[in-house]
């Protein structure tokens, strides 16, 4: 009898033990963006919870090569899982931009099924740049269903358009080869796929904090780098003590016209991981900068000039409306200017901040879309012309390219990072 009771109290310790055992270890691997500067990706391995923080493409930065090749190498590293999905049960992401959230699809592709946790307007912001991503960016090789005649192509079973064709034909291509074969995903499995990724989405405020596990909890403050964006604090309730590592993701200047204000960062902690992409310059600020911009422009629109301006379809393009914006309340731009935005993703961004900021001037022609036939006879000066700024990855898209670069009365404004091989 004494034998029993003592067998069954140490296994209630055991089990009492296994539930609530605290954490013993934890650690921090990158994935990513190590010496390069995309393709965020910090790893926690522990023994209670696995998850990232950030899970981001990687651009063509390998300067030394051809950036062809560079291009080619990128995407096959692209379509490569950073991690098994399985492994991890959480991914947090510090804020939209590709570079930090983009293998998110490839990993929910793969049967990744855990949370993923962001501030609000960062589900909102991510949703759309997966979208577009979902639309023409490689997972990889895949094979899709279609029908003889249609140009639809399809990933669902489940899907209505694709249960309804006759004789289905299976085809294989990697999604960034479809648009130039004249294949389109059906909109029904793009957007089964959006929303297999949406309601991953766990939304987390400003300042609170959340577990993620028994001894696993974040906090996020206001990064002020994009709009949604946060710095992650993750704290460890070790067994040999509490620590707080905090990942920076990608920080705001403090300088942003649409956020206004400084970073927010935690009392203490522990260990810092910084994107210190541009921390190795120091920059003198003259007084106003974008007096430059403001002279360049008046004096390209004067002319009746076409100025083509790529830039990033999130914030980037949002920011240089912003400049513009507010060039003409100081009077330093003409009150009517012809913008035309033709990228369907910065549109929609533009609605979502839209919701939240003024921040763009009273008239942007946003009716166009990039298709060349109705753009290119709608492109005479003087206008403003926004588009995305990878372009020279877009094949259908070099009529109009060429058109502005081949013309005496076009001026092309860099306001942002350009790889210099393009
Ligand atoms: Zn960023
Ligand atoms: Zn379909």
């Amino acid at each position: 009898m004494n034998k029993k009771i003592t067998f069954i109290v140490a296994l209630l310790t055991l089990s009492t033990n296994l539930l609530y055992a605290q954490l013993r270890q934890a650690n921090v691997q990158l994935l990513g963006a190590g010496k390069r500067v995309s393709g965020s990706a910090y790893y926690f391995n522990t023994d209670q919870k696995d998850f990232l923080v950030d899970c981001g493409l990687f651009y063509p930065e390998t300067k030394h090569i051809k950036y062809e090749k560079d291009i080619v190498n990128t995407s096959r590293l692209n379509t490569k899982l950073p991690i098994s999905p399985q492994k991890i049960s959480a991914i947090i992401i510090t804020h939209a931009h590709l570079d930090h959230i983009g293998k998110i699809p490839l990993l929910v592709n793969n049967g990744y099924n855990g949370k993923i946790y962001s501030t609000d307007l960062t589900k909102k912001l991510a949703l759309i740049m997966f979208e577009m991503m979902l639309k023409s960016t490689s997972l990889g090789s895949e094979t899709f269903t279609k029908s003889k005649n249609s140009n639809k192509v399809h990933t669902q079973s489940s899907c209505e358009w694709k249960n309804r064709i006759k004789r289905p034909k299976k085809v294989t291509f990697e999604r960034n080869e479809l648009q130039d074969s004249g294949l389109q995903i059906c909109k029904v499995c793009l957007d089964i796929e959006l929303q297999d990724i949406a309601r991953l989405f766990k939304t987390i405020k400003y300042n609170r904090t959340f577990d993620i596990s028994r001894d696993i909890s974040v906090e996020f403050f206001d990064a002020k780098h994009i709009p949604g964006s946060a710095s992650i604090l993750v704290k460890l309730n070790l067994i040999s003590g509490k620590k707080l590592i905090y990942i920076t993701g990608d920080v705001g200047s403090g300088l942003d016209n649409i956020l206004k204000g400084k970073p927010k960062v935690p009392k203490t902690v522990d260990y810092v991981f910084i994107e210190s992409t541009y921390g190795g310059k120091s920059r003198v600020l003259p007084s106003d900068p974008f007096n430059e911009f403001f002279s360049d422009l008046n004096k390209s629109l004067r002319n009746n000039h076409v100025v083509w301006v790529p830039s990033f379809v999130l914030d980037r393009t949002q920011k240089v409306l912003n400049v513009i914006k507010k060039g003409q309340q100081e009077k330093k731009l003409p009150k009517k200017i012809n913008i035309k935005v033709v990228s369907t993703t910065a549109k929609k961004v533009n609605k979502v901040y839209d919701q939240y900021f003024e921040y763009r001037p009273n008239s942007v022609d946003e009716s166009l879309s990039m298709s060349p036939a109705k753009l290119s006879p709608a492109i005479s000066g003087p206008i403003v012309l926004l588009t995305p700024s990878y372009i020279d990855q877009l094949d259908f898209f070099h009529p109009i390219v060429e058109k502005i670069v081949r013309s005496n009365n076009s001026d092309l404004m860099l306001v942002g990072y350009q790889d210099p091989r393009s």
